[in-house]
C-alpha cells in the first residue's frame, strides 16, 4: 500500500535516502523532505567556511533541488512537535503534514541555557550558518573597525573556530585580538601531544588561551568568568558542546539522557515504530555515540535501506557503528591536527587529507549543481 514518508532535516545522515528518493516514489511512495533551508552545510568544512578558505557553495548540499528532481516534496519550515498519536507532525507555521512513516536527522544545537547570552554578537558555532554571518558581520564592518572576539568551549570545534578566526583576522585585518576560554583543559580527551600541537598552532595565531576557567555569562559585549573577570569582545563564538533537538523531548516521545529520539539498532524509535532517525538527534539505546559527524555518515546506507524495508514490509538490517574513527581539525593554516586513537601528528599532509575526505563527501552528494551556483552567502 503507498506510504506516506517524511524526511524531518536534510542532514548528513539523510543523504543517501534523498539520493534514492525516485525509487521510493516509483515504488509508489510519496515523500516529503522539511527543512528550514533549501540548503545543509556540511559540518566538517564550516570553520573553512568562516576563515574563507572554502565558499558556500563548496560546502552545502541544495537538499531541496536533490529531493524534489527526485519526485519528492520540498517544505521550508521547521518541525516544532511531533504527534505520534495522529501520525501528524507540527511546523513551525502551523502547518500539519501527516504521515505514514518519518525519518528524523535534526541534528543538534548548541545549549545556550547556562550562559543565557544577550544580543546579536553572540555566534554559537551551529547551524553552520552563523559561521557565514559571521565571516559577513567581520567583512562588511566599517573601515576601520577592528574586532576583539572571544571563543568559548575548550573541544576541537572550538579550537578550530579560533584557529579559522586567526585566518580571517590575517586575511582581512580586522580582529585585533582572539582570546579562547575553556572551562577545562583543550582538547581535554585527546592525547597530550595534540594539545601541545593545538596549543601551538593557537599560539601562532596570537590567539591567548585561558584554560581551566569557566564562563558563567554573556551579555552586553562581556564574556562573564566563574573567577570574576570579565573579557570584552565586540564578537562572542560559543563551542561549549552540542545536544540533539528539543522536539523529541517536547513531544513526549522515548529519548536518550540528554534528548536524543531513543532509537534501536535499526535505527527505530523503541516507541512508535514508524519513526526512524540517524545523526545528533538520535540516541542508541544501550551504546550511545559520540555526537561526531562521522556516526551521521556511516548511518547513511543502514538508515536508507531500513527506511525502504519499512514501507515494504521487509526485515530490517542492524546499523554496525563500526570501529574508531580519525579526527583532523582545520587548523587555519592550510595544516590540519590528526588524530586517530593515540595517534597524532598535524602539518600540511594531514590538511590535505581533510580535504581529500571532505572533497570525496561533497563530491558523492553535490549532484544538484551547487558548484555552479552564482548566488552567495
Ligand atoms: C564547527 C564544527 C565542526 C565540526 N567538524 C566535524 C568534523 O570535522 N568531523 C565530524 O565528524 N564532526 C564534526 N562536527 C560535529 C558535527 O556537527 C555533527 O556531528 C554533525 O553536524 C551531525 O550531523 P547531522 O546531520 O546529524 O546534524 P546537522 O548537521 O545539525 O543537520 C541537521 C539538519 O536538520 C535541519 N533541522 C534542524 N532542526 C530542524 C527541525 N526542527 N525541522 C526540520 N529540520 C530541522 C537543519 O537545518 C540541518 O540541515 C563539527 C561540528 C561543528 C560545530
Amino acid at each position: 500500500m503507498p506510504k506516506h514518508l517524511v524526511f524531518v532535516g536534510g542532514g548528513h545522515a539523510h543523504l543517501t535516502a534523498l539520493m534514492n528518493l525516485r525509487d521510493t516514489v516509483r515504488a509508489g511512495h510519496r515523500a516529503t523532505l522539511i527543512g528550514p533551508s533549501p540548503y545543509h552545510y556540511y559540518s566538517g568544512m564550516g570553520p573553512g567556511l568562516l576563515s574563507g578558505i572554502y565558499r558556500p557553495a563548496e560546502a552545502r548540499f541544495h537538499v531541496k533541488k536533490m529531493a524534489q528532481d527526485r519526485g519528492a516534496t520540498f517544505i521550508e519550515d521547521r518541525v516544532v512537535l511531533v504527534d505520534p498519536v495522529r501520525r501528524a507532525l507540527v511546523l513551525g507555521s502551523g502547518v500539519e503534514v501527516r504521515y505514514d512513516a518519518v525519518s528524523f536527522n535534526t541534528g543538534s544545537e548548541v545549549p545556550l541555557d547556562l550562559l543565557h547570552p544577550s544580543g546579536d554578537d553572540v555566534f554559537p558555532v551551529k547551524p553552520i550558518e552563523n559561521l557565514l554571518a559571521a565571516r559577513r558581520r567581520i567583512r562588511e564592518a566599517d573601515a576601520g573597525k577592528r574586532f576583539r572576539v572571544i571563543v568559548v568551549g575548550g573541544g576541537s570545534a572550538a579550537v578550530e573556530i579560533a584557529a579559522n578566526l586567526g585566518h580571517l583576522g590575517m586575511e582581512t585585518g580586522r580582529i585585533e585580538g582572539i582570546t579562547l576560554v575553556s572551562r577545562s583543559t583543550v582538547l581535554g580527551d585527546f592525547p597530550e601531544e595534540a594539545r601541545a600541537q593545538a596549543r601551538g598552532a593557537l599560539a601562532r595565531w596570537g590567539v591567548e588561551t585561558i584554560e581551566g576557567v569557566a564562563a558563567e555569562s554573556i551579555a552586553d559585549r562581556r564574556v562573564r568568568l566563574e573567577n570574576g573577570a570579565d573579557l570584552e569582545g565586540d564578537m562572542v563564538f560559543v563551542a561549549t558542546g552540542i545536544r540533539p533537538s528539543p522536539l523529541f523531548r517536547k513531544s513526549g516521545l522515548p529519548t536518550g539522557a540528554d534528548g536524543g529520539l531513543l532509537v534501536n539498532e535499526y535505527l527505530q524509535c523503541i516507541g512508535p515504530p514508524e519513526l526512524f532517525g540517524g545523526g545528533d538527534c538520535v540516541s542508541l539505546a544501550g551504546s550511545p555515540l559520540a555526537r561526531v559527524g562521522v556516526y551521521a555518515v556511516r548511518q547513511n546506507r543502514p538508515l536508507h535501506r531500513n527506511l525502504s524495508a519499512f514501507l515494504e514490509g521487509r526485515p530490517l538490517q542492524r546499523f554496525d557503528p563500526g570501529g574508531d574513527f580519525l579526527l583532523i581539525l582545520n587548523l587555519g593554516d592550510r595544516k590540519g591536527l590528526f588524530r586517530r586513537k593515540e595517534i597524532v601528528w598535524s602539518g600540511r599532509l594531514a590538511f590535505r587529507l581533510k580535504e581529500y575526505l571532505d572533497r570525496r563527501f561533497m563530491r558523492k552528494f553535490q549532484v544538484s549543481g551547487e558548484l555552479r551556483e552564482s548566488r552567495e552567502e
